[in-house]
């Protein structure tokens, strides 16, 4: 870290990064290293977590969680030291860049915790973008993409954002062509799933049916085929998530509320990546609202979204 001379001018840059929803996901048999290997098709949604980074002298890193929040956070358990998400990236930064400063980072959070729509990831990617601007370290998307990897797979999509294959673990990702605008509605939980727990449900699942899973290489055209045309119909009939069934088996009403979705008119369901969020494709934005809102009465906490949007992106840059 720098030092800083003379009279400190705190600054405060906020980025706004979306979360996800898994269209497809297809995860290949655990590997040596633990890790899956996966085919997914992101897409970035239009609820967006908010990083604002402002920098202080000497050189702590501090996170908070701002009032701001959409999410009833009571009980949900976020930690605010090195552990998080924020505060490693905001770390990998001060570590590559010449003039780092000490930084807090208030995070507003709006998608949900543990809820397989890559919140933390969102985070993360906020922060890196945030920090690049803070502290004039001049990283090109792709040195920030590398750095993103290093945090957790699904960090470079959130920087990446539109709609995109990823292989590998997730962090290789191709952009893919998306023009039209697809209309969802999440359904939120009020508990979380683990995504290792998540994962190795599945792995258990999978050892007791005792077949070889294939590794995961490409995903299927036709999804790629049905975004690009923003064919929903056609699309709702590709929705593919080979966590589902583990998510299922450690939260069984999930299986429900897919049912109560399609009941209530969308197109399809699906859980979003761990679950226990549940996707459900709409036919276009007015269906989504009137699904949204059908599902508010029943009880359910529902939102209706669309994607694809942008990834993260600054929204202001503030001399204090
Ligand atoms: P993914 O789909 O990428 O696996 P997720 O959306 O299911 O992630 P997150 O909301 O990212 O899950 O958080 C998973 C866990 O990570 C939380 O339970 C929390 O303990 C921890 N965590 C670390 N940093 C953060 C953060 N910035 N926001 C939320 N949780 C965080």
């Amino acid at each position: 870290m720098s030092a800083v001379k003379g009279r400190f001018a705190a600054r405060t840059v906020k980025v706004k990064a979306p979360g996800k929803v898994n269209v497809s996901l297809n995860v290949g048999p655990l590997r040596t290293d633990g890790y899956h290997s996966v085919a997914s098709v992101y897409l970035a949604v239009s609820l967006y977590e908010e990083v604002s980074a402002t920098s202080r002298p000497g050189g702590d890193i501090t996170v908070s969680i701002s009032p701001d929040s959409t999410l009833d956070l009571d009980g949900v358990d976020i930690p605010l030291d090195s552990s998080n998400l924020a505060y490693r990236a905001a770390a990998i930064m001060a570590d590559v860049s010449e003039h780092s400063t000490g930084v807090h980072l208030e995070i507003t959070k709006r998608v949900p915790v543990a809820g397989g729509m890559g919140g933390g990831s969102a985070d993360a990617a906020a922060t890196l973008l945030a920090c690049d601007a803070l502290w004039n370290s001049g990283l090109s998307r792709e040195e920030l993409a590398h750095l993103a990897a290093e945090l957790g797979a699904d960090v470079p999509f959130s920087l990446l954002g539109g709609a995109a294959v990823g292989l590998g673990v997730g962090d290789q990702l191709s952009p893919a062509l998306a023009k039209a605008q697809m209309d969802w509605v999440l359904v939120c939980a009020d508990y979380g799933l683990s995504t290792p727990e998540v994962f190795k449900t599945l792995d258990r699942l999978r050892d007791a049916e005792g077949l070889d899973v294939p590794e995961p290489i490409e995903v299927d055209p036709k999804i790629l085929q049905a975004l690009r045309g923003g064919d929903s119909e056609g699309l709702s009939r590709l929705l593919v998530n080979d966590l589902q069934r583990a998510s299922i088996d450690l939260a069984p009403q999930l299986k429900d509320t897919i049912g109560l979705g399609e009941a209530a008119g969308a197109l399809a369901g699906i859980v979003s990546g761990s679950g226990p969020t549940v996707a459900l494709l709409a036919r276009d934005g007015d269906a989504a609202e009137v699904l949204a809102d059908k599902l508010r009465h029943q009880g359910h906490q529902a939102l209706a979204v669309h994607g694809p949007v942008p990834g993260a992106r600054i929204i202001s840059d503030t001399l204090l």
